[in-house]
Formats: structure tokens, sequence, C-alpha cells
């Protein structure tokens, strides 16, 4: 019976794999026309600064609609956009319509200026001509390249530590603003930290999550907000979804949060109308104080 059941096992091991391998094989060749379709959109999380209460920038997360996949999540494209290079196009596409969409926020004083961020992938940011299409999409978007933040993962920096300084020298020179994305789960050594004139670090949301509940994740929080504290970078801490953790990390001195708990990543129209109702409540807020 034993040998029957792992008989089975294999053949239901067999079967994952072939399903997995079509639905490779299908979203690779989906990617290819995602963006003509016009499938990609981009969603907005906003980041809450804990010194002021307000608002400070959001993050741009990448959302597909495929017409028969439906929702595809960007943790199983990304991956595949990666090996099969289209990725290129891919982040170029999201940083420019996140350029074109902040530029219309700036300019639309639905609130003070907010800082967009962009995800690049490993591959990308390390391209020697990586700089020079930022600089491109800057100019032709025509945002102020201190309202635009780039997030790269410490692999990233790991990897191709040259090309990287380079390129993060060459963005700080243009206004642009770096940061280390999921911080803590790449690489142990700290070395490269000294050498890379980033911005931000953002404590990633595995340690942020289970602060109250394991130990040993409260130290690497406590630890990460003082390393950058003494590193004078600024900190923010990722996957904040109860009022609990927002306190905590507030008593802890962090910088700043994102989270379920201040909003989910949200479509471009309602984005606005968060910003616009907390605009709102402060204009009322201020009236109220007036009276
Ligand atoms: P990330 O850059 O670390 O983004 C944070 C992810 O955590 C987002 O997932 C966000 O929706 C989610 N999140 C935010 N707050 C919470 C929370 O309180 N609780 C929980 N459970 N989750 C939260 P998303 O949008 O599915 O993106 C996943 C990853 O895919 C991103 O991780 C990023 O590495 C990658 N990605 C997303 N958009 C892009 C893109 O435009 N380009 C590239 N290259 N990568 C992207
Ligand atoms: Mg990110
Ligand atoms: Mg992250
Ligand atoms: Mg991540």
């Amino acid at each position: 019976a034993a040998k029957k059941q792992r008989r089975n096992a294999y053949k239901i091991f067999d079967q994952d794999m072939m399903e997995a391998k079509q639905d490779y094989l299908q979203i690779e060749a989906y990617l290819q026309t995602a963006i003509e379709n016009d499938e990609f959109e981009l969603y907005f999380q906003p980041k809450l600064d804990l010194k002021t209460n307000k608002i400070s920038g959001m993050e741009a997360l990448l959302r597909w609609h495929h017409p028969i996949l439906g929702n595809v999540p960007p943790n199983k494209f990304i991956p595949i956009a990666e090996e099969t290079g289209v990725i290129w196009k891919i982040d170029k596409w999201v940083l420019k319509n996140a350029c074109i969409q902040n530029k219309k926020w700036a300019e639309s004083k639905m609130a003070q200026q907010l800082r967009v961020s962009v995800n690049i992938s490993p591959i990308q940011f390390s391209h020697p001509d990586f700089t020079e299409m930022v600089k491109h999409v800057l100019e032709e978007t025509g945002l102020e390249p201190g309202l635009l933040e780039l997030e790269i993962t410490e692999t990233t920096v790991i990897d191709n530590t040259e090309e990287c300084i380079k390129n993060v020298e060459t963005l700080r020179e243009l206004g642009v603003g770096v940061s280390i994305d999921d911080f803590g789960t790449g690489y142990s050594s700290l070395n490269y930290l000294k050498r890379f004139p980033f911005d931000y670090l953002k404590i990633d949301q595995s340690y942020v999550r289970e602060m109250f509940n394991r130990k040993e994740d409260m130290a690497i929080v406590k630890a990460i907000i003082t390393l950058a504290k003494d590193l004078n970078l600024k900190v923010i801490a990722e996957g904040v979804e109860d009022s609990d953790i927002l306190e905590c990390l507030k008593d802890l001195d962090c910088d700043e949060i994102q989270g379920y708990y201040i909003s989910r990543p949200l479509s471009s129209p309602d984005f606005e109308t968060m910003m616009k109702l907390m605009k709102r409540q402060e204009e009322l807020r201020l009236l109220k104080n007036t009276l």
C-alpha cells in the first residue's frame, strides 16, 4: 500500500509540475502583449509619516487584468517577466505611467506634493542604460525628480555592487530617491550599506506583521530602526495591519509606515477620492479650531 501511495504521490507531483509549466508558458506568452492590449493598471498604496500624521507618498504597484487568466498577482508574473526579459518593457511602462500620474496629482493641488515610489527589478537596475532611461522618462513626463523614488531589493545590490553604486550615485545627482525594499530578507552582510547613498530602508513586512507574536521579529525591527538612525537613513515599515503595531512603531521612532491599516493599494480614482476626503477633513478640523 505504501508503494502504491508513493506512486500516486509521484503522479500528483508530475501533474502539478505539468500544470505549473503550462501556467508558466501561458503567462509568458500573454505577458508579451499585455501592454499593447492595455491590461496593466497601476495601484497606489499610501505611506504615512508618523511624525506629521500625513500621507508622505505612495508606492505604485502593478496590477494585471487578463481576459482569460483574470487578475494575476505580481508575485506570480514578475519573476516570469524577469526570466524572459520582458521585464524591461514592463518596468519602463510602470515608471512612465507612475510619473505621468504623479505629475497630474502634483499639479492638481489634491494634496501637498507627494513622492511616488516605483519597484525596479534587479536586472533592470544594474543595467548600464538604466539611469539614462530614468532621465529620459523624467524629461518626457516633466515630473520633478524629487517626486520620484525607486525601490530596489538587497539582492540587487549584492549581485552587482559596482554597477549599482554607479547607478545610485547618478540617480541621487538627478535628485531621485532610492530605497532598499524588503530589508532584512536578502543578505547577511551589511557591509554594502556604507558604500551606498540610499535614502530609505524598508523593513520587510514578514518582521512587522508578527512583531508582537515573535520576540525575534520585534528584536529585528528594533535593530533595523536603530541601524537606520545611526546611518542617517530614513526607515519605513511595511505590512502594518493594526493600530497596536502602529503605536509601537511610533514609540520606536520609525519614520513612516505602510500597510492595510492605513490603506490597501488603491486604483487612481480611489486614491484621489481618499486624498480629497483627507484634505476636506483637515480643512474642517482647521475651521473648527477657528470657530
Ligand atoms: P513589495 O514592493 O514589497 O510591495 C509590498 C506588497 O505588500 C504589495 O503586494 C502590497 O499590496 C502588499 N502589502 C502592503 N501592505 C500590506 C499589509 O498590511 N499586509 C499584507 N499582507 N500585504 C501588504 P503586491 O502589490 O502583490 O506586490 C508584490 C510584490 O511584487 C512587490 O513587493 C514587488 O516586489 C513586486 N511588484 C509589484 N509591482 C511591481 C512593479 O511595478 N515592478 C516590479 N519590478 N515589481 C513589482
Ligand atoms: Mg516595494
Ligand atoms: Mg517590500
Ligand atoms: Mg516584496
